[in-house]
C-alpha cells in the first residue's frame, strides 16, 4: 500500500479487497445475502480477499451477540471470509479524523432535532429531508448534545472537482452537496461516528479496494470520495449492484415477516443451495432484482 494507488484511478491495485459489513443490530435476511455473496464472488474470481467487518457502533440498538449468528449464515451459504477488527474497537481513530477535520474549520455543531430539519428542509436527496445548514455559522453550545456536520460546500472549495468509478454505472463526478451537510460524529454519546465517517475510514484501514454494497447506498458514495480527499485515504472502486425487491419495487429487506437466514439456517434449508440461487438469479415468486447483478470481469 504504497503511494501509487493514492490517486487510486490509473493503477489497479494488486491484490483485490471486498468487504461484508453488516450491523448487528438484526437478523440477516436475503438482501444481506445478495450483498455477501456479490463481494465474496467478486474477491474470488480476481484471485482476491474478502472481509468480514461487524459494524457494531449503533449505540443502544446493537446486540453483539448477533455476530456469532451472521458468521453462522456466511458459512451456512458456503462462504469463507478473513474477519477485520469490528468497529466498536475503533472508536479512537474515528474520534482523531473528526477532529482532524474539525481543527481545518469543516466541522460545525448542529443541535436541531429531526423534526426541525423535517420542517426546515428546502428539499428531499437521497437520504431524506436535506439538511438546509440552519446550524452553519451559528455558534451553538458544544457543550449540551450536538452531533457534528460537514461543511460540505466550504470542503468541496477546498478539494476541487473529485471523480469516482463505479464499476457498473462507470466515472461519477462527486456531488455530496446532494446530500447536504451529512452528520459526521453523531449527537448520541454512545454512538460517535456516523455511517459515512466509519464506513470510509475503516475500508481505509481494511485495505479494501473494491467497495461493493447495494445500489441504494449509490448516494454516500458521492460523500465518501470527498471524506477520502479530505482525509488522505487512498480511493478504492466501487460496485453497487443490483436490489432484491419485492412485487411493489421495494427493498426486499423492509417486507415484514420475510424468514432471517437464520430461522431459514435452522430449519434444515441447504444454505449452499440458495447461494447457487441467488448468483443464477433464481428467484422466488414475489422477489426481482433492480437490474444487473455482475459486471463483466
Ligand atoms: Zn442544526
Amino acid at each position: 500500500m504504497d503511494g501509487q494507488w493514492h490517486d487510486g484511478m490509473e493503477c489497479a491495485p494488486a491484490m483485490i479487497v471486498t468487504r461484508f459489513a453488516p450491523s448487528p443490530n438484526g437478523s440477516l435476511h436475503l438482501g444481506h445475502a445478495l450483498s455477501a455473496i456479490v463481494a465474496h464472488d467478486l474477491a474470488q474470481a480476481r484471485g482476491g480477499r474478502f472481509v468480514l467487518r461487524i459494524e457494531d457502533i449503533d449505540g443502544a440498538r446493537s446486540r453483539p451477540e448477533l455476530a456469532d449468528e451472521f458468521r453462522a449464515d456466511l458459512a451456512w451459504l458456503g462462504l469463507a471470509w478473513d474477519e477485520v477488527a469490528p468497529q466498536s474497537t475503533r472508536l479512537a481513530r474515528y474520534a482523531e479524523a473528526a477532529t482532524r477535520l474539525r481543527d481545518a474549520g469543516l466541522l460545525y455543531p448542529c443541535a436541531c432535532t429531526r423534526a426541525e430539519i423535517a420542517d426546515a428542509a428546502p428539499r428531499t436527496g437521497p437520504e431524506g429531508p436535506v439538511y438546509p445548514g440552519t446550524c452553519k455559522g451559528r455558534s451553538v453550545d458544544g457543550s449540551g448534545p450536538a452531533a457534528w456536520r460537514l461543511d460540505v460546500a466550504e470542503a468541496m472549495r477546498r478539494t476541487g472537482p473529485l471523480v469516482w468509478v463505479d464499476e457498473l454505472a462507470g466515472e461519477q463526478v462527486a456531488r455530496p452537496d446532494l446530500a447536504g451537510d451529512v452528520v459526521l460524529v453523531r449527537k448520541e454519546a454512545d454512538t460517535p461516528a456516523s455511517y459515512h465517517l466509519a464506513a470510509t475510514l475503516d475500508d481505509a484501514s481494511d485495505g479494501v479496494t473494491l467497495v461493493t454494497r447495494g445500489a441504494d447506498l449509490f448516494s454516500a458514495s458521492h460523500v465518501h470520495r470527498l471524506l477520502q480527499a479530505l482525509l488522505d485515504l487512498p480511493v478504492p472502486l466501487w460496485h453497487h449492484h443490483a436490489l432484491l425487491l419485492d412485487t411493489d419495487g421495494r427493498k426486499l429487506a423492509k417486507r415484514r415477516n420475510a424468514p432471517s437466514l437464520a430461522d431459514r439456517r435452522r430449519s434444515g434449508e441447504d444454505g449452499r443451495a440458495l447461494a447457487a440461487q441467488l448468483r443464477a438469479g433464481k428467484l422466488s415468486a414475489g422477489i426481482r432484482l433492480s437490474g444487473v447483478l455482475h459486471s463483466a470481469p
